[in-house]
């Protein structure tokens, strides 16, 4: 399961950005898993509770925002939502290849809430 290690290079950038916030107490991370980065959301959340004690991330909630794919057809340049991954027929005029992908391939920490211990 690679989102074991996924979640140890998260609490490596998550270990880095709380320097800056010295002393604080990180509350909550949100993630931005896109359909095509090949990360199951729960295997995801499974891996956060499992190693969160040991990385000294106890009770940081974690949020996981499902990106859909998005991509721009590669003949007429419509921009669309494909229901399948593997295969995305373009809704205007039918074309299954050449697609660019616009959203879909972020894996990303998109935002954490820090306590400021008021
Ligand atoms: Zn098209």
């Amino acid at each position: 399961m690679h989102e074991m290690s996924l979640v140890q290079s998260i609490f490596a950038l998550l270990r880095e950005e709380m320097i800056k916030h010295d002393g604080k107490k990180l509350k909550k991370v949100v993630i931005k898993n896109g359909a095509l980065a090949g990360v199951v959301t729960e295997s995801l959340k499974f891996a956060w509770e499992a190693l969160s004690p040991a990385e000294g991330f106890e009770g940081v909630a974690l949020e996981v925002r499902e990106i859909p794919i998005r991509v721009a057809c590669g003949d007429c340049g419509e921009e669309f939502e494909p229901e399948h991954v593997r295969c995305m027929p373009c809704p205007r005029c039918d074309q299954l290849l050449g697609h660019k992908v616009l959203q879909g391939k972020e894996m990303l920490i998109d935002s954490i809430e820090i306590d400021d211990g008021q």
